[in-house]
């Protein structure tokens, strides 16, 4: 059985513009990613030419202007791009999602010098970003991070630590790093572009991952990395601002990427349903399946609505964290479920390798965790709903 039956989700694009670019993107995820996809996964292969493609078709800068090399599209296409490469393989989608987040911070607080240098390289010169926030000891309370730079008179910025799970580490060519530069807690953090090839980063053996693992996720050591004051992004003490706001965008694009991955693993089972039988009958005629296959449509259908109203309201220049966080809480929730209710719906094919079922279930399971785990997700709606937490 192909690994994803290609049944098109009908989707609101507001421009002829859109359409074209989602049929490109349903093009090259047939033809060149989803193929390959389950061996590839099971062997831990990193598709970086995929990315080379991506990266020449113009969609690895989508959400960004175009002066740079941007693509200019409103946040409610880009992340039905996302939807539809992470259907085809999550480890890409997911890519592109992580590196649209490490271009952020120059995209969004960059000078025009440092955007004019960097950013055409980023969105559209064939480079792969990674975006460093987390440390072995600092996760959900990221604030806390331990990784230092210190100002040498003046000069260069001297960056010592260690960050944790980093999604293209020890493969990008470049790290978003937020790094401790005063006072403890978030107003001591401050952001810096640093080069792949910098001397004195480098990044252990890649984390053995329960799935996603065509995506290398590995610690990344900077040991006394000289960066020089021009790759400071944003102001002193403003990086874990910027960090906090990246990751209010990259939610969505974790939303996004959660129902591509839902709807790969209801069309799956929609296809395995009809041809299965049972009883003398294809097991979709079963109304314990089709009630199963009718909630899980629902569940995705909703959560497609959720992440576009969240990237409307950012199209529109309106507030949208509060969104952002249900739709990654609800779409990822959904993509759990979904994926567990496709393995169920393929019986004992589903919890075999040679269907593609079990893997989305293992991949919808890191999406409750990544960007904010769902419980900080709860936390950060809360916050809206109910003001801060006494301490
Ligand atoms: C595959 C993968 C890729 C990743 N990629 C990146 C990346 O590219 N860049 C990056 O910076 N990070 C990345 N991460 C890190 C990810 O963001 C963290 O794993 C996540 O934020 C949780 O941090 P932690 O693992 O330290 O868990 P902890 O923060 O230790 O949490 C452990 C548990 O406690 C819960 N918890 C913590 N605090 C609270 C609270 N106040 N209330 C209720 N529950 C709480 C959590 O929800 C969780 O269930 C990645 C992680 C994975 C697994």
């Amino acid at each position: 059985m192909p690994d994803r039956a290609p049944q098109p989700v009908d989707r609101q694009l507001p421009t002829d513009e859109a359409r074209d670019l989602i049929s490109l993107v349903r093009d090259i995820a047939q033809r060149e990613i989803a193929p390959s996809a389950a061996e590839e996964e099971d062997t831990g292969r990193f598709p970086r030419e995929v990315f080379t493609l991506l990266s020449d078709s113009g969609l690895l800068g989508l959400p960004y202007d175009a002066e740079f090399g941007g693509g200019e599209q409103p946040y409610e296409v880009y992340l039905q791009v996302l939807e539809e490469l992470a259907a085809a393989r999550l480890t890409v989608g997911l890519g592109v999602s992580v590196h649209t987040l490490a271009s952020y911070a120059l995209a969004a607080h960059g000078t025009k010098e440092q955007q004019a240098e960097h950013l055409p390289a980023m969105l559209g010169g064939g480079l792969l970003g990674a975006y460093c926030l987390s440390e072995p000891a600092s996760g959900s309370d990221a604030a806390s991070l331990r990784t230092k730079a210190v100002r040498e008179s003046g000069g260069d910025w001297v960056l010592t630590g260690t960050k944790a799970w980093i999604t293209h580490g020890g493969i990008a060519d470049f790290y978003t790093v937020m790094a401790r530069t005063g006072e403890d807690g978030p107003r001591g953090i401050t952001a810096f572009l640093v080069p792949g090839d910098a001397e004195g980063l480098s990044a252990a053996v890649p984390e053995k991952k329960m799935g996603l693992k065509g995506s290398p996720t590995a610690q990344v050591h900077l040991d006394g990395v000289r960066v020089p004051d021009a790759r400071r992004l944003g102001d002193e003490g403003q990086g874990f601002a910027i960090a906090l706001s990246a990751l209010d965008s990259g939610r969505l694009g974790i939303a996004a990427c959660a129902i591509g991955v839902a709807q790969a693993a209801l069309d799956a089972a929609v296809s395995y349903a009809a041809e299965r039988r049972q009883f003398g009958r294809p097991i979709a005629d079963f109304q314990g399946l089709r009630f199963m296959l009718a909630d899980m449509a629902t569940q995705i259908e909703a959560g497609r609505a959720l992440y576009l109203t969240a990237a409307r309201l950012r199209d529109a220049g309106l507030p949208f964290a509060k969104q952002a966080a249900m739709a990654k809480l609800h779409c990822t929730e959904t993509a759990m479920r979904v994926t567990t209710d496709a393995v169920q719906i393929l019986g004992g094919y589903g919890y075999i390798a040679d269907f593609p079922a079990e893997r989305y279930m293992r991949e919808a399971k890191v999406l409750q965790i990544v960007e904010g785990t769902n419980q900080i997700q709860r936390m950060v709606i809360a916050r809206h709903l109910a003001g801060p937490e006494e301490r």
